[in-house]
């Protein structure tokens, strides 16, 4: 095999940001352990394409405001590339692009035949009205038409997108196509092609990893004293889950911050009551903490499911709690990765304990090709054999390496794409 030159690609580029930063190291830290060749080690180091969009929008009021948007498509080696859209204010071309990266290990690692995506737009979602969001998501979709498509891009929701962002998106790709296409997008409403269980998918494969990891710990998950940071798709569900399963669950938070109760939370009350208004904010019918607070809480599991950068060098030390469930993408730093290594907490890595949404949504993508659709239970059941199938695989690499979890996902992920990349060899 032709060794690889140093090359252009060793200078800052546009994505070199420190979250892109950060999830390219992780794939370095993994690589002494996977056995890849130079030419693949490098290939995959970097997306393949970006799309930057500036995407006009016209305000309730008349105003005319452009945002931000991207697509960055990481790796086409498996198949099509696949992942959310999410609208933030935080939203960026380095961001989407380590979010993409993430979206290639998550699906080579549940053996899903799809390459990492990642896009949105920079803007708060929370002060936009339906309408203004429905014009700006149908944009969006139109200038992102030539690189989406059932073969070429899925996409599927993330931050502040949801069921109805992904019905926009479907109905502008179909009409410009002149015919229904559900299958461009996963997530969708059940009524125009939507898996059931795709909602609670995320939530609940965080449970299934936590319930594992506890297992092969020695500490059942009926036991446990759990909190989670985060109350919308991914954490709400997180917190109803463990709650059916019989944790305690101590504190939820939100961006509003945290509510704290040491006999546990009433779970179902705390959703009735966001549903109502929106936020956590103004509950108070337990203790008021703030999201380091939270963090901090002596504990058994703690779920991290609201955004990256949340478990750093800053607060990694001050960690009270047996097990980290990581339902967000990139919430835990290098520097506390290495900290919380050191302390013997192990970590459950993103792109292992948040796969099970992009495992459903490959469910709807299949059902929606063959226009077939599947009963909840069997959809479950399904879930469930692929998770553990992946936990298992991630556990014996890491007793087989003596390696931390993220990086024994990371090999086990890597080994699938080098695989297919070394058969098909790179063009021309
Ligand atoms: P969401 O918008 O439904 O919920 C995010 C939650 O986090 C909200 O409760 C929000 O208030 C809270 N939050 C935001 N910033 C916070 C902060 N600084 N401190 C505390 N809470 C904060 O989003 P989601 O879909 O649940 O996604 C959460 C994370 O999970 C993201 O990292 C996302 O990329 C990842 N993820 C989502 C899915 C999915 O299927 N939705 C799949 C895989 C990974």
């Amino acid at each position: 095999m032709a060794r690889v030159e140093a090359s252009s690609l060793e200078e800052p580029l546009e994505w070199d940001t420190p979250l892109f930063l950060m999830a390219r190291a992780q794939f370095e830290q993994a690589l002494p352990y996977a056995d890849v060749s130079p030419m693949v080690a490098e290939r995959l180091s970097f997306p393949e394409r970006a799309l930057i969009m500036s995407v006009p929008l016209r305000r309730d009021d008349g105003r005319w405001q452009i945002f931000p948007g991207y697509r960055v498509q990481h790796s086409t080696v498996l198949g099509p590339t696949k992942g959310g859209v999410r609208y933030d204010p935080e939203v960026s071309l380095g961001e989407c692009a380590a979010l993409a990266s993430w979206m290639t290990w998550k699906c080579a690692l549940l053996r899903l035949p799809y390459g990492g995506a990642k896009g949105g737009v920079r803007c708060d979602a929370h002060a936009l009205s339906p309408h203004e969001l429905e014009r700006l998501t149908r944009r969006f979709t139109s200038e992102l038409f030539a690189a989406i498509g059932p073969q070429e891009d899925i996409p599927a929701p993330d931050m502040a997108t949801n069921e109805q962002t992904m019905a926009w998106m479907m109905d502008t790709y179909s009409t410009q196509k002149g015919y229904a296409v559900p299958e461009v997008v996963t997530g969708k409403p059940i009524s125009i092609g939507g898996s059931v269980f795709r909602r609670e998918a995320t939530g609940a494969g965080v449970v299934m990893c936590a319930e594992h990891s506890c297992e092969r710990l020695g500490m059942p998950l009926a036991e446990q004293r759990c909190v989670v940071q985060g109350f919308g798709n991914v954490g709400g569900v997180a917190a109803t889950e463990l709650h059916a399963h019989g944790a305690t669950v101590l504190a939820v938070s939100d961006i509003s911050g945290g509510v704290y109760s040491p006999d546990g939370l009433d779970i179902p009350e705390l959703h009735a009551y966001v549903a109502e208004n929106g936020s956590l904010a103004g509950y108070d019918r337990c203790t008021r903490i703030t999201n380091e607070e939270l963090l901090e809480l002596p504990c058994d599991v703690l779920v991290v499911a609201a955004r990256e950068d949340q478990i750093t060098g800053a607060n990694a030390g001050r960690l009270s709690t047996r097990l980290v469930v990581e339902g967000a993408n990139g919430p835990t730093t290098l520097e506390a990765d290495a900290i919380l290594a050191e302390r013997g907490i192990p970590v459950v890595p993103d792109i292992l304990a948040n796969a099970g949404g992009v495992t459903v949504s490959y469910f709807e993508w299949v059902q929606d090709l063959g226009r077939l659709f599947w009963d909840r239970d069997e959809i479950r059941i399904k879930l469930a054999d692929k998770m553990s199938d992946a936990f298992g695989r991630v556990w014996s690499v890491a007793e087989e390496k003596s390696i931390t979890f993220r990086q024994a996902a990371m090999v086990a992920a890597i080994r699938e794409v080098a695989g297919a990349l070394e058969s098909r060899g790179i063009y021309p």
